[in-house]
């Protein structure tokens, strides 16, 4: 597939890579159908967030569709039109349960590095360098969300909620 890959300093390059799969039970590939340049993708881009390596591919937030889903998915389905979150949470630790994801205890096998930088970890993030888990991002043909159930967000809730908000207008 093709993606966005991290180079170096300011350099960034559009790359053949390995299509991502499903590693854990919980996780899904999202086949991305749209995905956005952040601000703060330039703090990797300039240099100022350590540990990215060359190759890593970029990208925090994005939709797609679910193309394929790991066995102990129950709700999520193939076909399903989803959008994702920066914030990677397993959605049964202290953190999830009061519904604090980004701090979520689980999902950043690299916390160590973080408690050495800042005293405290966050959870992983998608395309944020090896510090926040190194996990690959969604500025991508495809990616693997891990917890899949919890980090994807169905469309057609996203449209409820909308709806609702302009019924109270
Ligand atoms: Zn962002
Ligand atoms: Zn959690």
């Amino acid at each position: 597939m093709k993606a966005l890959c991290w180079k170096g300093k300011n350099k960034v390059q559009v790359e053949r890579v390995d299509e991502p799969s499903i590693l854990n039970p919980r996780d899904a590939i999202i086949r991305i159908t749209r995905t956005a340049i952040c601000g703060s993708d330039l703090h990797l881009y300039d240099g100022y967030i350590p540990t990215m390596e060359p190759g890593d591919v970029l990208g925090h937030e994005f939709m797609g569709e679910v193309v394929e889903t790991g066995p102990e998915l129950k709700k999520l389905k193939r076909g399903d039109r989803v959008v994702v979150p920066f914030t990677i949470a397993c959605g049964q630790c202290y953190y999830c349960k009061h519904d604090l994801w980004s701090a979520c205890d689980n999902t950043n096998p690299n916390a160590w590095m973080m408690e050495k930088l800042y005293g405290y970890s966050g959870s992983g993030l998608f395309g944020y360098s090896h510090l926040m888990g190194g996990y690959a991002g969604g500025q991508a043909q495809f990616a693997r969300v891990p917890f899949a159930e919890v980090g994807c967000i169905p469309a057609s809730w996203l449209r409820k909620i909308a709806t609702s908000t302009l019924e109270t207008l």
